[in-house]
């Protein structure tokens, strides 16, 4: 492990799989064609590595290959399709339905939308505590107005499943657009977008052993229905069926194809494993604590493998972070560094902002060791325990 903190930040993102690494140095060095290149083999040996990609990725979702625009990650995915719907309106505005636990990247293009005045309105569903929403909660929201309903398919905080097949099957029979950001669950969870009635979905590829910078979004063919299901956010050279102009980034592409390949192939296999170590990690940390004292946020639900998210009681969560520098977590105060604010998942399933801040992700993957769980676990419980001493001290002194 040498100097450097374990990492378990892998909801985050992850370590680039060697093998997908391999794949993409051609695309760097002899075959560095644009694959927009009609004319010399350069182009044609690009055009066929991202098209190979494009069918890899429509594969591990269910789609067909020319359903899959590649795009720069899951935030532009997330705004491709919200904003690309709402443009697609024109003037009309509409209602859009979506839940307060969803990532920033869909909800601040959902608020771009009404801030300006433009007719649209929105619904805000919460979740139950454990982060899981009743498809009951989406029948009733939906209007004759409602032009899109985006869930996640995995929170990145909670890692709880929401029941998409359900939630598809509802926007299906009710005729509406079903966008879901399936950033934490692709390549983790068998996603099907045919059986889950899902007609926009957003990936990245970071999120599996890929490169950053690389994403899709699944945009279903529809000949039944008459005009465009979504407006571009950029014009130019019309790449990616005109949904998605600019040069397509041929070695990432490659990389998100070979990284979702690999994970395909493994992903039983795999989240048993890690589903076994995170079991494991929890019971580290929990054997050595006081069990009322710690608080397993988004638990009994549906959830992702390779998730644990812990609260503990009587800790401050400045000073936990601070003495875990050992491994590399993150907690419930800051989502993102530049805004350092208790988590809008944490503080949507009622939890205190106290309690937020001694929050932990832990995020585990393919490449976590049994010997990091073990450290990990360790640390952790030996800093809680050091830490609510410490409280307690200082408490019987104010008396
Ligand atoms: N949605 C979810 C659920 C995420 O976890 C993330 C990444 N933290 C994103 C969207 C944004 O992905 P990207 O970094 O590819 O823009």
């Amino acid at each position: 492990m040498g100097d450097r903190p374990v990492y378990l930040d892998n909801h985050s993102t992850t370590l680039v799989d060697p093998r997908v690494l391999e794949s993409m140095l051609p695309y760097f060095t002899t075959m560095y064609g644009n694959s927009a290149s009609k004319s010399h083999r350069f182009g044609w040996e690009a055009e066929e590595a991202v098209e190979r990609a494009r069918g890899q990725v429509a594969e591990a979702v269910g789609a067909r290959a020319s359903e899959i625009i590649f795009t720069s990650g899951a935030t532009e995915s997330n705004n491709l399709a919200i904003k690309g719907i709402a443009a697609s309106r024109g003037r009309q505005g509409g209602h859009i339905v979506s839940v307060v636990t969803e990532h920033r990247s869909v909800l601040d293009p959902i608020h771009a939308l009404t801030r300006h005045g433009r007719g649209f309105q929105v619904t805000w569903l919460t979740p139950n505590p454990q982060g899981v929403l009743d498809p009951e909660q989406i029948s009733r929201s939906l209007t004759d107005q409602t032009i899109l309903v985006s869930v996640m398919t995995a929170n990145n905080e909670i890692g709880t499943i929401q029941p998409i097949e359900e939630i598809g099957r509802l926007c299906r029979t009710r005729g509406v657009p079903f966008h879901t950001d399936a950033t934490q669950a692709v390549g983790k969870i068998a996603i099907d977008v045919e059986a889950a009635g899902v007609d926009l979905l957003s990936l990245t590829a970071h999120k599996f052993h890929g490169p950053k910078g690389i994403g899709a979004l699944y945009v279903r063919r529809d000949e039944s229905r008459s005009g465009r299901l979504l407006d571009p956010l950029l014009e130019g050279g019309g790449q990616e069926r005109g949904l998605r102009s600019g040069t397509v980034a041929v070695p990432l592409v490659v990389g998100l194809g070979q990284a979702l390949g690999l994970a395909q192939e493994t992903r039983e296999d795999d989240q048993a494993r890690i589903g076994e170590l995170r079991d494991r990690l929890r019971q580290g940390i929990m054997a050595e604590l006081e069990l009322d004292g710690v608080v397993e946020h988004g638990h009994g639900v549906p959830r992702l493998a390779g998730n644990l998210n812990l609260g503990f009681r009587g800790v401050d969560g400045e000073a936990l972070m601070m003495g875990l520098r050992e491994i590399a977590v993150s907690s419930g105060a800051a989502c993102s560094s530049a805004q350092p604010e208790t988590s809008h998942v944490l503080r949507a399933l009622g939890v205190s902002d106290e309690l937020a801040r001694a929050s932990l992700r832990f995020g585990l993957s393919r490449f976590t060791t049994s010997d990091e769980v073990e450290l990990a676990a360790r640390v952790v419980a030996a800093t809680v325990r050091r830490l609510r001493g410490k409280a307690r001290r200082s408490t019987s002194t104010d008396v």
